[in-house]
């Protein structure tokens, strides 16, 4: 039954990249958010007109993530003087910088992250010049982002800022400080289909080099944070579309938005804490040596569905409870363990990184880690 809902969604798929390859588009990020009536008895007319509906919807959402994709490219900021964000004012020229509003011309201005942070009276930016920084985070309100602005500046017509995040620091792979902004804006033509989006503005953003800050798990440090906001923002998008959008309404949703970027400055502030907590943690477990211990247990009960090949480093994976990751020489020598969040291993599996093998090749593993 799944398999032909599958094929369903796999037409409705094709359907929506045709008619991006006729508008001439490159293939846009993102979802299209479709609703769906079906009738148990009715007419083939009724089909017809629902298809056409469908259609329309369809049509509908792809330009709004079109218009989403060419109005702010990654990393960047649409700046209001030149009316696009390709111009040299819409993106920091330093990692260190964040986006802190818009200038009197209309033009974005990036301030390196201590500096925004004094300025708003950050009460730890002290502490940004540790040698081993805590992660700071502010919330913007969307009206100190263009309280600068001259008046006769209109912001976009279908996207609307409803604030920002501002944090760091975030050290890349050649060991440089980077402030990133997460951006919440929304966009799409009718009110009630809004979509919300956490836009990310940096400048290794911009140069499309945003993985020299991925962490040796595949994963940025923001990835728990920054979900969980998405999370939010997927109800509030729920939620608009399903009420009747008086201006109470309207108010009450503008104050879940700014309570979604204070929650998230909140849990951004919160990984450091986590981190510590965890490699304390790990340090605890090697030194009682249960580690070793468990990969053998999980090894011993590892089925083919959770055994895997990684051609880069020419290893096995054998994935156990509790996204324990334990990883053999093929000669059943146990090379380290880990955790991986679940979204790590997924996306290992679906990239492709990790291969399944086969039980044959399973069972000659635990034959020679006893060996071992
Ligand atoms: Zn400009």
């Amino acid at each position: 039954m799944i398999e032909k809902v599958e094929k369903v969604l796999e037409e409705l798929q094709k359907i929506a990249l045709e008619k991006i390859k006729i508008l001439g588009k490159p293939i846009p990020k993102g979802e299209l958010f479709l609703t769906l009536n079906i009738a148990l008895s009715g007419s083939r007319e009724h089909l017809h007109n629902e298809a056409i509906n469908l259609t329309k919807i369809i049509d509908a959402e792809i330009n709004d993530l079109i218009a989403h994709m060419e109005m702010l490219p990654v990393g960047r900021i649409h700046c209001l003087k030149c009316n696009t964000a390709t111009c040299e004012h819409s993106a920091p020229t330093k990692r260190r910088e964040v986006f802190v509003g818009y200038k009197p011309n209309g033009t974005p201005e990036f301030r390196d992250l201590t500096q925004a942070l004094l300025d708003k009276g950050h009460p730890q930016t002290h502490r940004l010049f540790e040698k081993k920084p805590p992660i700071l985070a502010l919330a913007i309100k969307p009206q100190n982002l263009f309280s600068n602005l001259l008046p006769g500046f209109k912001p976009w017509e279908s996207m609307r800022i409803h604030g920002a995040v501002i944090c760091g620091w975030f050290i890349d792979k050649e060991g440089e400080k980077n402030g990133i902004t997460f951006l919440l804006v929304s966009s799409g033509t009718k009110r009630s289909r809004r979509k919300f989006y956490l836009h990310t503005i940096n400048l290794l953003a911009a140069k499309a080099e945003l993985d020299k800050l991925l962490l040796t798990n595949g994963t940025f440090r923001w990835d728990q944070p920054l979900q969980w906001s998405k999370k939010m923002l997927k109800i509030i998008e729920a939620d608009l579309r399903s009420n009747t959008l008086t201006k109470a309404f309207i108010k009450k949703i503008e104050a879940r938005l700014n309570g979604v970027l204070d929650n998230l400055a909140l849990r951004l502030e919160k990984i450091t804490e986590k981190e510590t907590h965890y490699t304390k943690h790990a340090v605890e477990r090697k030194s009682a040596n249960r580690p070793v211990s468990q990969a053998f247990l999980d090894l011993k009960s590892a089925t083919v569905d959770w055994s895997f090949y990684d051609d880069t480093e020419k290893s096995i994976v054998i994935v156990g409870p509790k996204s324990r990751v334990h990883i053999f020489s093929p000669n059943g020598k146990l090379i380290t363990s880990i955790r991986y969040s679940s979204e790590a291993i997924q996306r290992k599996i679906r990239s492709g990184k990790w291969q399944r093998i086969s039980l044959q090749q399973l069972n000659e593993l635990k034959k020679n880690a006893i060996r071992n």
